[in-house]
């Protein structure tokens, strides 16, 4: 399912790029770029905020219709739900660039871990890590799942009046923010992980280049993050951490509590 999923986004994606740029589909206007890039943002938001610092690590807690609200986001993005997603990450963490990590360059290329070990890796023991999620309101994102997506594939056709304008819309707005979703999360695994086996806490690397290929959110800053794995924060001075401020500006209106800076007194070098 996951590589059926993965190539069909593609080849709609490639089908409308040569449609568009063959004249047969028109390039809408910005209301439509405006409402792809949101959803990229709050989807990202999902990922970074919701399923990694707060379900994943614990670093923050969030108000309960907060959270589920950034789930959705994450799931519409194309993130999985939220069990399968925190079950990955951790066995991530606790194998990392180790022969059992499922998605480490280290282990079996750029290419398995960019994407091939979305489909291919056996993830079955992971399961048990995510014990402390089986509750009702994290399991029912599993068969909500479907639904979501194609939501969030063919929504789009509702951003637009009718006829080729609205298939124009469902493209960006559907495939096409979905594939960038998709690399962009994707980069964390294999760009993040190029290179040296750092210490022991793996190959993880800040690469400042990918800050605006996930929007500023922080997942870029990924060798402070394997060194710090339960701070709250993931980009520390300048490296700008827009899932950071998101956190701080939930906490001041009473919508997150708990956030975790553990021995903060001064950055990690990157
Ligand atoms: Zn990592
Ligand atoms: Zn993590």
């Amino acid at each position: 399912m996951t590589l059926g999923w993965i190539l069909g986004l593609h080849l709609a994606a490639a089908a409308g790029i040569i449609a568009t740029a063959a004249g047969l589909l028109p390039l809408p206007g910005w209301p439509v770029f405006a409402i792809a890039g949101a959803l990229l943002f709050l989807g990202g938001l999902g990922t970074t905020v919701a399923y990694h610092r707060a379900l994943t690590h614990r670093a923050v807690r969030l108000n309960p219709l907060v959270e589920q609200v950034l789930i959705a986001c994450a799931v519409a993005n194309g993130s999985g739900n939220p069990r399968n997603w925190v079950a990955m990450h951790r066995l991530h963490h606790a194998t990392s660039d180790r022969a059992d990590d499922i998605s480490s360059p280290h282990q079996g290329g750029f290419w398995w871990a960019h994407l091939r070990w979305l489909w291919q890796a056996d993830t079955r023991r992971a399961q048990d890590l995510v014990r402390d999620l089986d509750r009702r309101r994290y399991r029912w994102w599993g068969p909500l799942q479907v639904p979501a997506l194609a939501l969030s594939v063919a929504g789009g056709l509702l951003a637009a009046p009718w006829g080729l304008e609205a298939v124009a819309a469902a493209l960006w707005i559907g495939p096409l923010r979905l594939i960038w979703a998709l690399h962009a999360q994707c980069t964390v695994n294999s760009i993040c992980h190029l290179g040296a086996v750092e210490d022991a806490h793996g190959s993880g690397k800040n690469v400042g280049w990918l800050a605006p290929v996930h929007m500023f959110q922080g997942e870029n800053w990924h060798a402070n993050h394997h060194r710090r794995q339960t701070d709250v924060r993931l980009g520390y001075g300048p490296q700008l951490d827009l899932g950071w401020w998101t956190i701080l500006g939930l906490r001041a209106v009473g919508l997150a509590g708990k956030l975790r800076r553990p021995g903060a007194t001064s950055a990690p070098s990157p």
